[in-house]
């Protein structure tokens, strides 16, 4: 399996991606909103893409469908309850499906609600196991629910599915958030020593060669896995003294999603 992470450098700071078949070149685009940057990506490497997959249905995902299908003829996949919102939609996904790319690509479809109610993760097994993640997880935070999504949904998410997969798993997110999340966590965890290590190098990085990330790294600087932290729970209390020395770990995960929102 090949990953083209894609940046797109608008304002929204949505990465798109292809992935590819080493042995036939057949390619799927990931959410390619920018659709002349995939072609171009596609077309420089010899790869032809036939498969477009929508995370989820906001337009800055979908945006890219129609030109790409006219230029590719790619069939469009989604999440099954994504049908009325995604026009042209040409397979819907439910959780545990494999899509296949060319020969030698296998992708497990996660149904991952929470940013909105019905979004795909994409999970890749291989020698390396890899996620798509749409606006689920972002490299150090998580989505917002403000737009179809229910934060409740996105705590089971995480903790039901994401938090389990393998620790090496790489991370390829739907935005380039990363320094505003790191700045978010250390105002949550102001002693975390990994954040603070990062935030000046994020501040700086050029998103058309991003740190991908792994799920060892995010369960350090990602305060939506750091549910169980000292100094997060500390923090936390200041702000809502009515919570219990100990609270449960989807307490806190709500109360930190409501304080992103405001931040
Ligand atoms: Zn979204
Ligand atoms: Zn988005």
């Amino acid at each position: 399996m090949i990953v083209d992470q894609i940046w797109t450098a608008n304002a929204y700071r949505n990465f798109n991606y292809l992935i590819a078949c080493a042995e036939t070149g057949e390619a799927l685009a990931v959410d390619p909103l920018d659709h002349e940057k995939c072609l171009a990506a596609a077309e420089a490497k010899g790869w032809k893409i036939t498969q477009i997959l929508n995370t989820h249905e906001h337009r800055d995902h979908t945006g890219g469908n129609h030109a790409m299908v006219a230029a590719t003829g790619a069939k469009v996949l989604a999440h099954r309850n994504a049908k009325d919102k995604i026009p042209g939609m040409d397979r819907g996904l439910r959780a545990g499906e494999v899509i296949k790319i060319g020969k030698t690509v296998e992708l497990e479809c996660l149904d991952t609600p929470g940013h909105t109610m019905a979004h795909i993760c994409l999970l890749a097994h291989g020698d390396r196991p890899a996620l798509f993640c749409g606006d689920t997880l972002f490299n150090a935070g998580a989505g917002n629910c403000h737009n179809g999504g229910h934060p409740v949904e996105l705590y089971s998410t995480f903790a039901s599915q994401l938090a389990k997969l393998p620790e090496e798993t790489l991370i390829y997110p739907g935005h380039d958030y990363i320094a505003r999340n790191l700045a978010f966590t250390l105002d949550r965890e102001p002693d975390n020593a990994k954040a603070q290590a990062m935030l000046p190098e994020m501040e700086k990085q050029d998103a058309a060669k991003a740190l991908v990330t792994t799920l060892a790294l995010e369960r350090e600087i990602n305060t939506f896995f750091r549910l169980t932290s000292r100094s997060v729970i500390r923090r936390l209390r200041e702000a809502f003294p009515e919570l219990p020395d100990e609270p449960d770990a989807k307490t806190v995960f709500l109360r930190l999603r409501d304080l992103r929102n405001k931040w």
